[in-house]
């Protein structure tokens, strides 16, 4: 019986179309996760279902452009399994080429309602481009350029920079790619930047 409803359930989360909710309710339900992960109630079940309904297609609601640092993984904070978060997490979460190419090919298969840039506490990437000084291989010179050129003034604080530099990444996006431009403009397509406190786990929007 326990098994029969919690398929039925199932079934029934399987059966909600992404495209019935907004960007603001995709946001709300983002929220929702986040404080399931911050009371530490975050449960991965049903995986080899879910790995078995998503295995020839694919619909993720929400974007999200993340920091390749080790400790803000998307699916854990938002609490979201497979199929629910198209994630791009590149150091300092900003966007080049092949970034906004993959924020795109989302769009453009009518996945993503709801685009989320997403800063976080004591980034190493931001922490290094107000440190200043050469990087040691061009590569990482380029991606501390990008960064500080998201500073007006000296920040402030590592907070202040972060989430400069989140904001900025999401003015690159709309400033740099017609698709999405047209998308959030649009309103087909909503777009938020965030901060994610790493000690108590909290995202908060700032965007
Ligand atoms: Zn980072």
């Amino acid at each position: 019986m326990r098994r029969l409803l919690r398929d039925g359930f199932l079934l029934l989360l399987l059966a909600i179309p992404a495209a019935a909710q907004s960007g603001d309710e995709l946001w709300q339900s983002l929220i929702e996760g986040n404080r399931a992960y911050v009371g530490g109630t975050v449960t991965f079940d049903h995986l080899a279902d879910l790995r078995q309904h998503s295995a020839d297609h694919q619909n993720p609601p929400v974007t999200i452009l993340s920091c390749s640092d080790s400790r803000v993984p998307p699916e854990l904070i938002f609490n979201r399994s497979l199929d629910q978060l198209f994630v791009i997490r590149v150091a300092g979460n900003i966007a080049g080429t092949f970034e906004l190419a993959s924020i795109e090919y989302a769009i453009a298969n009518g996945y993503t309602k709801l685009i989320v840039v997403l800063g976080h506490e004591n980034c190493g990437a931001v922490k290094a481009a107000i440190a200043g000084g050469d990087a040691p291989t061009p590569s990482l010179e380029a991606l501390l350029q990008r960064i500080r050129r998201s500073f007006h003034a000296k920040p402030a604080t590592v907070r202040a920079a972060v989430e400069a530099n989140a904001h900025a990444s999401a003015d690159h996006l709309l400033a740099n790619s017609k698709v999405i431009r047209e998308a959030v403009r649009s309103g087909k397509v909503g777009l938020v930047a965030a901060y994610y406190n790493l000690t108590s786990g909290v995202v908060e929007r700032i965007r």
